[in-house]
Formats: C-alpha cells, sequence, structure tokens
C-alpha cells in the first residue's frame, strides 16, 4: 500500500486516505506518544493509548472522556494548561515543544515536551485544541545534572570556580548601583594533606564536605560559598557596608574550621588560613581581586596560618617578588647560594658547649642573605622543602664529620636539624636520613632532628609511623618551637621526643612572676618526668638564663650566648673548651 502510494502519490483518494488511517492508528496506539484531543472548555474528547497508560492510572478512554485536566494534574499545572489552550483557541497559533514540568497531587513529577495546535472541524473552524506530549524527563535531569556540575563542585555541592567569578563579576557590577563593599576570602586548609595522606581520600572529602558546610554557615545569603578544588574554598562576600566587616567574617570563618571535627571517632586539628580581600571599586578586574586575596593567604600562611590576613600595599609588593623568587629559590640549590649557619647549644648548669642546630641561609645574588623565614615557607608551598631540608642534613653530617674526624673532643656533640613537617607524611625522608648517616659515618644518636610541634598536632597515623621508624634508626627527636601550636601536656605524653625546646616567645615573658614561668616549671617537670631533655630556645638576656637555670631548663640556645655562625668559629668556641656562659659573639656570626 504504502509502495503504491510512494510512486504515484496523487494515486487514488482512497489509498491516501488508509495510509492516513494507518499513521493516525499508530499514533494513537504508540506507547512513548500521549496524544489528546480536547473541545473549547478543554474537556477531553479522546486520548491515546499512550496518554492512558501514562496518565490515566488505570482509567479506561470512557472514563476520562469528559474529564479535564484538572482531575488529572496539579491545579497549577492545569491552569497552566488551560491558559496555553484558552491561547491556541484564541490565535490558532500552535505552542510548539514546549518543555515543561507535570506536576501531580498524588505522584512525583516529570518533564514533557508538548506541542498543542489548534483543532478544527471540517470546515476550518476551531473547535477545540490537541496535542502531543513526550516523557522527556530523562533528559532533562541529565541536562540539569550537567548544568549544576558545570557550575557546582561535585565533592562539597558549593559553587566551583566558574560560578565564583560569574557571582563576583555580578557582586563588582552591582556596587554601582549600591555602594558597598565586595569582601573575598580565600581559604586553605593547613593541614589538610595530612589528613588525605594519613587517613585516606575518603576521609579527607568528608573534612571537605564538613569544612564546605562550616562556611556555608558563616555566609549570608547573599554570599557564595566555593570550592576552587583541593583544599581552597572562597567565600564571596556580595555586598558589606565597610571595611572591617570583612574581618569579622575573617575571624568567624577561622573559628569555624578550627572547631573539633570528628572523622571515624578521630578528632582532626584541622585549621585554615586566610587571605581576604575587600574592594568598593566596581572597577576592579575579578581576577586582580583573587590575585590579591591569593597574595593574602600566602601572606596569612607565612605568619604562622590558622589566621586571615587582610591585603594590604606591602602584601602586594611582597606578592610581586614572590613569584620571581620561587624560581630563583628552585635554581639556589643547584647554584650553591644556599649555606648553613650553626647556633651553639649549651648546658646550663656547667656551661660546656653541648652541639649545634644546623640553620639554613640563602646567599641570594642581588639581595644579599636572606634568612629561612622568608624562604621556607616559600618551598614547602612549592615543594621545594625536601631538596632544601636534605642539602641541610648533609651538610651538617658531612660537617659533623669533619669536626669528629681526628678529634675526640667532639665525642658528645650533637647536631641539629631542622625537618619541615611536610616530610613527616614521607617515607623517603627515613631512607634519606638513614643513607646520609651512612654517607658521613656519623653515630646516629649524635643526630638530632627538630620537628615542630605545629608539624606533629594533628599526631595522624603516618606521622606517627615515620618517627618511629626515626625513633628505631637511633636518631634524637626534638619537639621545636613548643608553646606555639595547641600544646597541651598530653601532647608531650603522647609525642615522647627526646627533647624538648621551649619557644622563644615564651622565654621572652620569664621574668616577673608571669604565668609563663609557672608554664615552663611545669611542662619542665613534666618533660623530665618523662626523661626528656629541656632546651630553651631565644634566650636574649642573661636574666632570662638566670630563670631557666632556677627553673630546672637543662640547655640554653640563644643570641645571649651565641648567635649562628659559619662552621670555623663553632671550632674556635669549641677549642677555647668549656665555654664559660659569657657572650659568645664572634664578629662573623652576626646574622646578615
Ligand atoms: P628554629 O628551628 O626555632 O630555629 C631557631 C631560630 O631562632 C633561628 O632563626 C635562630 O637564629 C633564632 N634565634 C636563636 N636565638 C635567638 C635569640 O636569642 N633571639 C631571636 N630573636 N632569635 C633567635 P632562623 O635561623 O632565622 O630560622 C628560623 C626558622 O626557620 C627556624 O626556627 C626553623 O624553623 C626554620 N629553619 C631554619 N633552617 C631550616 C632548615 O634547614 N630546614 C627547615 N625545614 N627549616 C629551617
Ligand atoms: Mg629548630
Ligand atoms: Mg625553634
Amino acid at each position: 500500500m504504502l509502495d503504491d502510494l510512494r510512486s504515484d502519490p496523487a494515486s487514488s483518494f482512497s489509498l491516501r486516505e488508509d495510509v492516513e488511517r494507518l499513521c493516525i492508528r499508530n499514533l494513537l496506539a504508540s506507547p512513548e506518544e500521549r496524544v489528546f484531543f480536547k473541545d473549547r472548555e478543554s474537556r477531553f474528547l479522546f486520548v491515546s493509548a499512550g496518554f492512558l497508560a501514562a496518565l490515566a492510572q488505570g482509567r479506561s478512554l470512557s472514563e476520562v472522556v469528559g474529564k479535564t485536566d484538572f482531575d488529572i494534574f496539579s491545579r497549577p499545572h492545569a491552569v497552566a494548561a488551560l491558559e496555553d489552550e484558552q491561547r491556541v483557541i484564541a490565535t490558532g497559533q500552535p505552542i510548539v515543544a514546549k518543555v515543561e514540568r507535570e506536576t501531580f497531587d498524588d505522584r512525583s513529577d516529570v518533564w514533557v515536551s508538548t506541542t498543542k495546535l489548534p483543532l478544527r472541524d471540517e470546515h476550518g473552524e476551531i473547535v477545540g485544541t490537541w496535542g502531543i506530549s513526550r516523557d522527556v524527563t530523562a533528559q532533562v535531569v541529565a541536562e540539569r545534572a550537567l548544568a549544576h556540575q558545570a557550575l557546582h563542585d561535585p565533592v562539597t555541592g558549593l559553587a566551583n570556580r566558574v560560578a565564583l567569578m560569574d557571582r563576583l563579576a555580578q557582586a563588582l557590577v552591582a556596587l554601582e548601583r549600591r555602594p558597598g563593599r565586595v569582601g573575598l576570602l580565600f581559604i586553605d586548609l593547613d593541614n589538610f594533606k595530612d589528613v588525605n595522606d594519613s587517613l585516606g581520600h575518603d576521609a579527607g572529602d568528608r573534612v571537605l564536605v564538613e569544612v564546605g558546610r562550616r562556611l556555608t554557615d558563616v555566609a549570608r545569603r547573599v554570599d557564595t560559598a566555593a570550592r576552587l578544588g583541593g583544599d581552597e574554598f572562597v567565600l564571596l562576600c556580595a555586598h558589606l557596608n565597610d571595611d572591617e566587616d570583612v574581618r569579622l567574617i575573617g575571624d568567624r570563618v577561622v573559628r569555624a574550621i578550627r572547631a573539633s571535627l570528628t572523622i571515624d571517632g578521630r578528632d582532626l586539628a584541622v585549621t585554615g588560613s586566610l587571605g581576604v580581600v575587600v574592594t568598593a571599586d566596581p572597577q576592579v578586574e575579578p581576577g586582580e581581586l583573587v590575585r590579591r586575596a591569593d597574595a593574602a593567604l600566602y601572606s596569612a600562611k607565612r605568619a604562622g596560618r590558622n589566621r586571615f590576613e587582610v591585603f594590604d600595599a606591602g602584601i602586594h609588593l611582597a606578592a610581586e617578588s614572590t613569584a620571581g623568587l620561587v624560581l630563583e629559590l628552585a635554581q639556589a640549590i643547584e647554584r650553591s647560594e644556599l649555606f648553613v649557619l650553626y647556633q651553639p647549644l649549651f648546658r646550663l648548669d656547667d656551661g660546656a658547649l653541648s652541639g649545634a642546630e644546623a640553620l639554613v641561609r640563602w646567599r641570594h645574588p642581588q639581595r644579599g642573605v636572606i634568612l629561612p623565614d622568608e624562604f621556607i615557607p616559600l618551598a614547602e608551598q612549592r615543594g621545594l622543602i625536601e631538596q632544601i631540608d636534605s642539602f641541610v642534613l648533609n651538610e651538617a653530617c658531612r660537617q659533623l664529620a669533619e669536626w669528629t674526624r681526628d678529634d675526640d673532643q667532639w665525642d658528645d656533640f650533637m647536631i641539629s636539624v631542622n625537618v619541615s613537617g611536610r616530610q613527616l607524611r614521607d617515607r623517603g625522608l627515613v631512607d634519606r636520613i638513614a643513607a646520609a648517616l651512612r654517607r658521613h659515618q656519623i653515630t646516629p644518636s649524635r643526630l638530632c632532628l627538630e620537628i615542630t610541634e605545629t608539624a606533629l598536632i594533628g599526631e595522624l597515623g603516618d606521622a606517627n609511623q615515620v618517627l618511629e621508624s626515626l625513633s628505631d634508626l637511633g636518631v634524637r627527636l626534638a619537639l621545636d618551637d613548643f608553646g606555639t601550636g595547641y600544646s597541651t601536656l598530653a601532647h608531650l605524653q603522647q609525642l615522647r621526643t627526646d627533647i624538648l625546646k621551649i619557644d622563644r616567645s615564651f622565654i621572652a615573658q620569664i621574668g616577673g612572676g608571669s604565668r609563663d614561668r609557672e608554664i615552663i616549671a611545669a611542662v619542665t617537670a613534666m618533660a623530665h618526668a618523662l626523661g626528656m631533655t629541656v632546651v630553651g630556645e631565644g634566650i636574649e638576656t642573661t636574666g632570662q638564663l638566670d630563670n631557666l637555670l632556677a627553673l630546672n631548663c637543662d640547655e640554653g640556645q640563644g643570641f645571649v650566648l651565641a648567635r649562628p655562625m659559619p662552621p670555623a668559629d663553632v671550632a674556635a668556641l669549641r677549642a677555647t673548651g668549656r665555654a664559660t656562659l659569657a657572650l659568645h659573639a664572634p664578629a662573623s656570626a652576626q646574622p646578615a
């Protein structure tokens, strides 16, 4: 039949009618297409099998005819459909492939694509409407998921970078209409890598989700909390009244992140550093704001983390020079621009020189000698720290070997080397240290590794394993800068290092019956009970020295005793025999 029609489209009228009938019958039988015919009052005249199957819930055709959308759909949907149909009837214009949501009172919504046309009688009069609709829920859901994915972070559900930049641009434009401030807070978790490395990515993701939730709690309705990737979050404050508001929010975010967090029954010490920028200028480039926030973040990291820093002109200058500095630092090692000074340690009871701490310096070709506080945080951030610490470790071991080779005067002398917390999750660290000891034939107990308290606070599994392996190796471990983190006496008991170095900030407050004095007394007693040696760091006055001696502190290190100095000066100091606790500050030892 179809072949006849194809060969001669104008063949017989009855043949055409047969084909038309066949097409209509197929359409009306199709389970996918829902076909409906309605009168001018939108009462059903006829519906197809597909319509009955999808929407009539077991009702037969005769039960549907005469009914309206109000009997099937939710009232709002029925009202909207009626309006559309009245428009089709009034204008004679179809509505083509309108994607809309069908809502019901008694089941979940579906998305449909519907075409509605005028229904005409044999005279061309509009007697109602007819249409076809098709369920497109699967496509719509997929499209929405894609759109959501394009603008959201999959782990936390927060806005992603694209969405953030869009809203930042909008917030700046809005400043033109309504003067105020836009604030941008860049957040980087301080110790997230530790969590990931030691507890696994699953736990890591849960930390990210929790941080995201806390950020959302701090945010107001007009703000946007976003995750840029990794452990970087952003809070965009779209409308602030003045510059100070951003400080309040920064403070709230720092505290929200550091609030106790338990994952798998383990208490994690998660903290965050924030770089904050605030502007009243609608003309500023969004990208420029991001760069400033990033620079302020870097400055917060350098200032010791777990804090926020607001961008200002000083940070601007620092940021400009930082980028260049990273490149130069990468080359500094190869170009032998790094060198090591040694700061002597003395026993406080008899004034004997007991050892020295290796402290790295960078002789920059243009800028002169740069101190570690300026480049170690940078190296940690940019993955250069392992090379630097390895260099210092090898150099210190080589130096100790040289000093002790033919001279039994040095027998009880210990060399201390700082190890960045970043390396504590790295099992390669143990191998590198063992190799350095072997290469220079150093008795392990003569090498001390100084690890800062903040690096150990998380006391996460892997770090403990590395610490254990290091103890097994026979090297000593020192807890450096004690008192600058959230130190508790319980930590002391758990960490069980051989040496405890009390931070300079405590020593500075030691005089005049202060609370710090009591704390030092308690810490020293506890450390002694645990068999640890206690070292006072950064001793600058003889008064502090006397106090430390009275508090039973074992050893001291500080400018009043000796500054960091080249190896030859240490040798000279050693040659004088027992050091008196007078000032040992050879001219060459002054820090540059
Ligand atoms: P740290 O390990 O606590 O080292 C002691 C710091 O205090 C040294 O600063 C030292 O010069 C300074 N200091 C000693 N006595 C006094 C004093 O009486 N008064 C004052 N104001 N300061 C005193 P430096 O050499 O600038 O090192 C700073 C920090 O950089 C070190 O603190 C350490 O955390 C880090 N660092 C140094 N060398 C290395 C290294 O090779 N690797 C790593 N990862 N970090 C290092
Ligand atoms: Mg140290
Ligand atoms: Mg220290």
